[in-house]
């Protein structure tokens, strides 16, 4: 598949690979530039939230110290702490025998997110993986319930994804996304008919499994509406899907325009519940698109899966009469670029804050 000026067009917006420190150094400086305060090494343990509508929060930190919050905001990702105050909530709601999907331990996780690394500089010494690296390919090898997904991440790293859609690998063990691991690649994994691929994981200098629960929360605020969670932390997205960082800039988007809207601080809970609002509607259209997305990419043998192939190979051509299937390849894409988070808090203004406004 071919990214065409007229495809750039239809997504309405840029298709870029960042590497993560990129993108947290980026926003570090922005804020940064805003004087925001920044507490290095507070490992969060408990967040312990007021009896009543805003009072405030304590968050405790592993070495003791607390600190009084009068909102907390949980970007705190896909292990989220303070997570536990808004699945709390969603049991009161919900009633305590209808557990929040996958919030508990217990819970079966999704399929493993694997990424495997190695500098570019390595690949181009093996003749066979050269022409990989220099160009600016996403190549994708599509397996019985397993995809290799790989291309190149800035000048010097070339990557890895294998998005897994099979019980058989449910039980690789996570490892820890903060830290360079040097462990072996399971053979489980090693196990691909493809000499390229198995060169890649041979060379390979860092290699992680991220496990993610398939949770579903209605709502992404504590009980006494001085807690939310944003990102990662609220959603499960695909964790590798196209999208799932934009999610995350777009909800702390959503949630700041929302509040340079307030004009009293009772507007609080009004304001957080439209947040969840806003933001599921869209990130439910990401979940099924990317969930379509991977069933397409690791589809069993058979007449789905010929089908599949007949229609990927067709989308080499750009000719008009083939526009219907570059269509219907694309849609996925165009559904989650084709969504402005301005217009989108706009809307919801104009629908429900602007008629308390007026009523007072
Ligand atoms: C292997 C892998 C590959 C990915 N590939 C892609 C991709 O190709 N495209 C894409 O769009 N997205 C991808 N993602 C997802 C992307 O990284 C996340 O969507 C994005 O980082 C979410 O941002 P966030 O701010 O919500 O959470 P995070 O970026 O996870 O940030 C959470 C922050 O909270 C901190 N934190 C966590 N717990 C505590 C605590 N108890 N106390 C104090 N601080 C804490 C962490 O240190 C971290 O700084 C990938 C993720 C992984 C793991």
């Amino acid at each position: 598949m071919v990214f065409t000026g007229e495809i750039m067009e239809s997504l309405q917006s840029q298709y870029y690979h960042i590497a993560y420190s990129d993108l947290w150094n980026h926003f570090y400086n922005l804020c940064k530039q805003c004087d925001v305060e920044f507490k290095f090494g507070f490992d969060v343990v408990e967040a312990q939230a007021g009896k009543v509508d805003l009072d405030p929060v304590t968050i405790s930190s592993s070495s003791g110290e607390e600190v009084i919050c009068d909102i907390v905001v949980g970007a705190d990702g896909n292990h989220s702490t303070i997570r536990k105050l808004v699945e709390e909530r969603e049991r009161l709601v919900l009633g305590e025998e209808s557990d929040v999907e996958g919030s508990s331990e217990s819970k079966p996780s999704l399929a493993p997110w694997i990424r495997i690394s190695l500098p570019v500089a390595r690949m181009q010494t093996d003749p066979g993986l050269a022409e990989l690296s220099r160009e600016d390919w996403w190549n994708i090898w599509m397996f019985n319930g397993v995809a290799y997904n790989c291309g190149k991440e800035g000048p010097d790293q070339y990557v890895l994804n294998i998005f897994c859609d099979h019980p058989r690998y449910a039980n690789l063990q996570e490892t820890d996304w903060s830290e360079e691991t040097t462990s072996e690649v399971p053979e489980l994994l090693k196990r691909v008919a493809e000499p390229q691929l198995q060169k890649i994981i041979e060379l390979a200098s860092s290699f992680q499994v991220t496990k993610q629960a398939s949770r579903v929360l209605h709502r992404y605020t504590d009980k006494c509406n001085q807690v939310v969670i944003i990102g990662a932390a609220a959603h499960a997205c695909m964790i590798n899907g196209t999208f799932n960082s934009a999610i995350a800039i777009e909800d702390a988007f959503t949630l700041g325009y929302l509040f340079s809207r307030m004009s009293a601080r009772n507007e609080i809970p009004y304001l957080l519940h439209g947040l969840g609002e806003i933001r599921q509607r869209h990130t439910e259209i990401v979940k099924a698109s990317d969930s379509d997305v991977l069933h397409l990419l690791c589809m069993p043998p058979g007449p789905e899966q010929e089908a599949r192939d007949a229609l990927f190979k067709q989308t080499h051509r750009e000719d008009s009469e083939n526009e219907e299937t570059l269509e219907f390849m694309w849609s996925s894409y165009i559904t989650q670029f084709d969504y402005d988070a301005k217009e989108a808090v706009e809307e919801w203004w104009l629908n429900w804050m602007k008629p308390i406004e007026n009523s007072r």
